[in-house]
């Protein structure tokens, strides 16, 4: 299900909402009932504003940390003795 952000052109509340594609968007804000806009993401991507921002932050850090793990299993195999790369000492 599609995530929208608002902004509230009245008092600049902005939130976020799970639609469906076929719901109608919201029109009022949750706090002052003035006229929201729709912010169009674009292709789910960086809206450099809020939490949109905070979330695309999370994700890379979070990647770097699963990647870093795997590449630390990854070393360990290549040579079980001293656990390095390019191991001169055991010939692995
Ligand atoms: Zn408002």
């Amino acid at each position: 299900m599609p995530t929208y952000d608002y902004e509230c052109k009245v008092c600049g509340h902005s939130y976020r909402k799970f639609q469906k594609m076929t719901d109608e968007p919201d029109k009022t804000c949750p706090k002052c009932k003035g006229e929201v806009r729709r912010l169009i993401g674009l292709g789910g991507g960086v809206i450099y504003k809020g939490s949109g921002f905070y979330t695309t932050d999370y994700r890379s850090s979070e990647y770097l940390r699963r990647s870093k793990e795997e590449s630390g299993s990854g070393s360990n195999s290549s040579c079980s003795s001293c656990s390095s790369k390019t191991c001169s000492t055991c010939g692995k």
